[in-house]
């Protein structure tokens, strides 16, 4: 796998109201697999990785969890959805979002969070991606 792949883009991204609360936008148009943006974070202690009670956990693998939680990591505020634009990739330890089809500028960016948050976080609420809740504005 080249490394080019996961250089990040220079794009415009920015946070707005979404229909979630906050999220992030794109105001540039983004090409199907391109690199977006790195999640980033500090590294968690084992211990950190039990106590910790950021929101923004980001488990790399079994051995090694991020917390996103500093507002310079604008990756945290993408949303979850169902039926997402983006994709999680992770390469040598480190975390990269990465557009899954063309983006059109003004769109809203998703990833699929991973079961286990979607299980403890959103299914006891309600999903309110644009899939399972389409009426909502
Ligand atoms: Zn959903």
């Amino acid at each position: 796998m080249a490394k080019g792949k996961f250089t990040t883009g220079k794009y415009d991204l920015v946070v707005r109201r979404s229909r979630t609360g906050r999220g992030l936008f794109t105001l540039d148009p983004i090409e199907s697999r391109r690199c977006i943006v790195e999640y980033t974070g500090r590294i968690l202690s084992e211990a950190e990785e039990y106590t910790s009670k950021s929101k923004y956990l980001f488990a790399v693998n079994k051995t090694k969890t991020i917390d996103g939680r500093e507002k310079t990591n604008i990756a945290r505020y993408i949303n979850h959805s169902c039926r997402p634009n983006c994709e999680i990739d992770i390469w040598q330890g480190r975390i990269y979002v990465m557009a899954k089809r063309a983006i059109k500028p003004g769109e809203e960016l998703f990833y699929d969070y991973d079961t286990e948050y979607f299980n403890e976080h959103i299914r006891p609420k309600g999903c309110k991606c644009s899939k399972c809740s389409p009426d909502v504005r």
